[in-house]
């Protein structure tokens, strides 16, 4: 795509090799969390010709026992309504495609992120056959494989679900489906590191801030770093990392229960479903996997990662068995929570620069679809840094400004 240059960023401290002390404690980029996203933000920059500054990503627990990257149902689709998370995701499917070439090492181990193209499948109702329509029409502008099906062509392709309920459905053939994210961000975090980035067991609990940009990072235990840049992607954490500097980011760690079940019978070819229920199913493993949001009154900020079992009991399996009659006996096997960095803006990432702290870098709030996006959101972050702007593709629709604006952009194809 070519550069845009609707979005100027002129960085506040040009690039330079800055002087480092013994104990490594000036960096020209440093990275709060060094989850998928911030991993991906250190390999973009460290890989780019153009840069020879250094990156330090801070990450405060690298068990990853609680971040997103590492709790992910780590799905790609290309089924948005806003362009540019397309757009996204085309570059990301691209970029996992050729994930080796990427991140390898050249060291003759391959780098296996299990990427299985299975395809995404939005059901509708009547109500909300229109919307699908839209968002298909906006999908096939910006080149996406997608596909609508009347209920019958849904019928003969997936005889085992049934569908007297759906009006139209909406299939990926191809560049849509799930991978292994948490070896995603390990490919980034070692590629990022082979390059030269370091990563820094340390939690950040202060930003300093001198006029009009972000001086110094204080860690817990007690040093501090400078840095030309920081950039915030914190995840979940994000919101809090924000007010270190003083600056509101509406950002909230919200969970998400999965659970992983069995079923004696076959389901062949079986997408990543969106059904009309308001639940998603797909296949993992041997099994298949499978969600629900939270009622919005019980969707509050902060819950502790323990599984909410009466999600499963009460709202999904009823509605598994539903949709495909074979589900009506299944066995759970497993279960997890994890937390989205959920954007309660308007339910879509923040991504670049603070309006007047300009050295200070947002890369979250992507209601969970941030895993896919890694890759373009590094990338995108990268050129701001060095070039200034958006060379690539322009996100600028998704900057801080808006949040001031009121400019919502709203994604509708949000997935809880
Ligand atoms: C159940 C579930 C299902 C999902 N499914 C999908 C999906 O199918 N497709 C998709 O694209 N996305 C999905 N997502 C969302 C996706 O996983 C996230 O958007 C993505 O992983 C965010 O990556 P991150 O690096 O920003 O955050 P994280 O992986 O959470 O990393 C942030 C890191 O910051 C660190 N940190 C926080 N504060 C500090 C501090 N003060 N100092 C130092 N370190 C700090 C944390 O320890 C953490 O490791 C899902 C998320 C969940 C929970």
């Amino acid at each position: 795509m070519a550069p845009s240059g609707t979005v100027a960023i002129v960085p506040i401290v040009p690039i330079q090799s800055r002087t480092r002390s013994p104990l490594s404690t000036s960096y020209d980029v440093a990275i709060v969390g060094g989850g998928a996203i911030g991993s991906a933000i250190a390999y973009f920059l460290k890989a780019d010709p153009m840069f020879d500054g250094s990156v330090a990503v801070i990450e405060r627990d690298p068990t990853y026992a609680q971040a997103s990257s590492a709790l992910s149902a780590s799905s790609i689709r290309q089924q948005f309504s806003t362009p540019e998370n397309i757009r996204m995701s085309r570059f990301g499917i691209g970029f996992l495609r050729e994930i080796d070439r990427h991140l390898g090492l050249g060291d003759g181990t391959p780098v296996d992120i299990g990427l299985h193209e299975g395809g995404y499948l939005y059901l509708a109702t009547a109500m909300f056959e229109e919307a699908l329509r839209a968002n298909h029409a906006i999908q096939v502008a910006e080149g996406a494989d997608v596909v609508l099906l009347r209920p019958d062509e849904i019928e003969s392709r997936f005889p085992w679900m049934s569908i007297e309920d759906v009006a139209l459905g909406s299939l990926g053939l191809s560049g849509e489906g799930w991978f292994d994210g948490y070896g995603l961000m390990q490919a980034f975090r070692r590629k990022a590191r082979a390059l030269g980035a370091e990563f820094l067991a340390a939690e950040v609990d202060g930003l300093e801030v001198d006029g009009d940009r972000v001086t110094r990072l204080r860690l817990r235990d007690g040093q501090t770093a400078e840095a030309g840049h920081v950039v915030n992607a914190a995840g979940p954490w994000s919101g809090a990392v924000a007010a270190m500097a003083g600056v509101e980011l509406p950002v909230e760690a919200r969970r998400r229960c999965v659970f992983g079940f069995h079923a004696q019978a076959t389901v062949p070819d079986c997408p990543l479903v969106i059904d009309t229920s308001g639940i998603w199913f797909r296949p993992e493993g041997e099994g298949f996997i499978t969600a629900i949001s939270p009622r919005p009154e019980e969707d509050l900020d902060g819950l502790p990662l323990t599984v909410d079992q009466r999600l499963f009991d009460d709202r999904i399996w009823p509605a598994l068995a539903t949709r495909v009659p074979a589900f009506d006996s299944i066995k759970v096997r497993n279960a997890w929570a994890g937390y989205y960095e959920y954007s309660t803006f308007d339910r879509n990432a923040i991504i670049g620069p603070h309006p007047e702290l300009a050295n200070l870098l947002f890369a979250t709030g992507f209601s969970g679809h941030g895993i896919q996006h890694a890759p373009a959101v590094g990338r995108a972050i990268a050129e701001l840094i060095v070039a200034g702007r958006y060379t690539t593709l322009d996100l600028g629709i998704f900057g801080y400004q808006r949040l001031r604006e009121g400019r919502r952009v709203i994604e509708r194809n949000v997935i809880g």
